[in-house]
C-alpha cells in the first residue's frame, strides 16, 4: 500500500545552523505520529516543511503519490493546528468553524452544516452561538480543532496544541483528541516535547535529536528497545549497566555475572527500573541476581523508587506501592534481573 505521506532525505539549513539532516519518514493514512524531541531538535521545522511554510534545501515530500515539495500551503491536502488557537474573537464559534469552507466558496447553509458536523465531532455541538471568550481553554482548543478538520483534510499537523493547557486538562484532552482522531480516520502528525504525551497518544513515535531522526517505532519499541542512550534517557528512566566482550558474539554484564548474545560494539545493557525485582529467598529459575544496598528511598505515591548501590553502579528500582518502609536506606537487598528485560545499546 502506498503511504499517505513520504518524506525523503529532507534537509534544511538556517544560515550556519543545520536544522534538519536527511529526514526520512513515511506515514500511513489514519496513522497518529508524534514528533518527539528536546527544544531546538527540528520538530517545528519539519512540520513547517510538510505544511509548505518552509521549503527544504533538498529532498522530497510526497503526499498520495504527488510531489508537493514546492507546492504552496493552500494546495496541500492538509491543515495545521497551532499552539495558539487564533480564533476570531468577534465571530461566533459556528462562524469561526464555517470560515474556511466559506472562503473556499462553499455556500452559507452548506458551510454551516459542515461546521455543525465538525463541532459535533469535537463534542461542542451546543456551543455554536457562543463567542470564543465564553469558552474554557480546552473548549477553545477543540474549536481550533473543529476548524482544522471541517474541510476533511487527509493529514492534520498539530504543533504542541495542548501545551497552553494545565496538566489535568491536558491529560483529558489527550484522551479526547485520540478518540476524535480515531473517529475521523485522519492521519495526525503531532509535535510534542512531552514523552508521556507521545506515549499516550501515538501509534508511532519519531524521536528527533539535533536535526536527525534518532528512532522511529511504536511507543513500546521506543521504551523497551531504544537504539541509543539518548532515546533511552529521553523516554523514561534507564539503568545503564556496562558490558564487556566475553567471547565472539557475547558480552558479560558488569554485575550479576550474566552473559548475553550481542552484536559487535555493544557498550551497555539498559533495563527499566520496574524491570529490576527485589528477590526474597531463592531466586526463580532464569533470574540472575546481584547483591546491593538501598541508599535512598524516593516515595512518590503509587510507585516507590529505591536507589540501590551495586558495586560501582547506583541502580533505580521501581516497586508498586509504598514499599519504602519495607526496605529503608541501609537495607541489604538482592536484585533480580531477567535477561529478556535487558536491552543492549552501542552508545
Ligand atoms: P521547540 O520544542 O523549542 O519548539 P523544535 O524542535 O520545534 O523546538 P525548531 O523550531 O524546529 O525546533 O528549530 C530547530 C532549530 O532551528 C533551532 O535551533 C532554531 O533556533 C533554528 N531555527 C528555526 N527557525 C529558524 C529561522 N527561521 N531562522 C533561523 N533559525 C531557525
Amino acid at each position: 500500500m502506498q503511504p499517505l505521506l513520504s518524506i525523503e532525505s529532507v534537509s534544511k539549513r538556517f544560515a550556519a545552523h543545520q536544522a534538519l539532516r536527511d529526514i526520512d519518514l513515511s506515514v500511513d493514512a489514519g496513522e497518529f505520529i508524534a514528533l518527539l524531541g528536546p527544544s531546538g531538535c527540528g520538530k517545528t521545522t519539519l512540520l513547517r516543511c510538510i505544511a509548505g511554510f518552509l521549503m527544504p534545501d533538498s529532498g522530497r515530500i510526497v503526499i498520495d503519490g504527488e510531489n508537493i515539495t514546492s507546492a504552496p500551503p493552500h494546495r496541500r491536502p492538509l491543515n495545521t493546528v497551532f499552539q495558539s488557537y487564533a480564533l476570531f474573537p468577534h465571530m461566533s464559534v459556528l462562524d469561526n468553524v464555517a470560515y474556511g469552507p466559506r472562503r473556499a466558496g462553499v455556500g452559507r447553509a452548506e458551510a454551516h452544516a459542515r461546521a455543525c458536523d465538525a463541532l459535533d465531532l469535537v463534542g461542542l455541538g451546543e456551543m455554536g452561538p457562543r463567542l470564543p471568550r465564553e469558552l474554557s481553554g480546552g473548549q477553545q482548543q477543540r474549536v481550533a480543532l473543529a476548524r482544522a478538520i471541517v474541510n476533511r483534510p487527509k493529514l492534520l499537523l498539530l504543533d504542541e496544541p495542548l501545551s497552553a493547557l494545565d496538566l489535568k486538562l491536558r491529560r483529558r484532552m489527550q484522551v479526547e483528541l485520540k478518540h476524535i482522531q480515531e473517529k475521523l480516520g485522519i492521519a495526525f502528525i503531532f509535535v510534542t516535547h512531552d514523552q508521556e504525551e507521545a506515549m499516550a497518544m501515538a501509534d508511532r513515535i519519531v524521536v528527533m535529536n539535533a536535526g536527525r531522526v534518532e528512532q522511529i517505532g511504536t511507543p513500546s519499541q521506543i521504551y523497551r528497545a531504544p537504539v541509543s542512550r539518548f532515546v533511552a534517557e529521553f523516554v523514561g528512566e534507564p539503568n545503564l549497566i556496562p558490558v564487556q566482550q566475553a567471547g565472539p558474539g557475547r558480552v558479560r554484564l558488569a554485575i550479576a555475572g550474566l552473559e548475553l548474545p550481542a552484536a559487535d560494539g555493544m557498550r551497555c545493557a539498559m533495563v527499566r527500573p520496574e524491570d529490576i525485582s527485589l528477590i526474597e529467598g531463592t531466586a526463580p529459575d532464569g533470574i540472575a541476581t546481584a547483591p546491593g544496598v538501598v541508599e535512598e528511598v524516593l516515595a512518590i505515591g503509587p510507585m516507590t523508587t529505591l536507589l540501590v548501590r551495586c558495586g560501582d553502579l547506583q541502580l533505580k528500582v521501581a516497586r508498586l506501592g509504598m514499599s519504602g518502609t519495607e526496605f529503608p536506606a541501609g537495607s541489604p537487598v538482592t536484585l533480580g534481573l531477567r535477561p529478556a528485560a535487558l536491552h543492549l545499546i552501542a552508545e
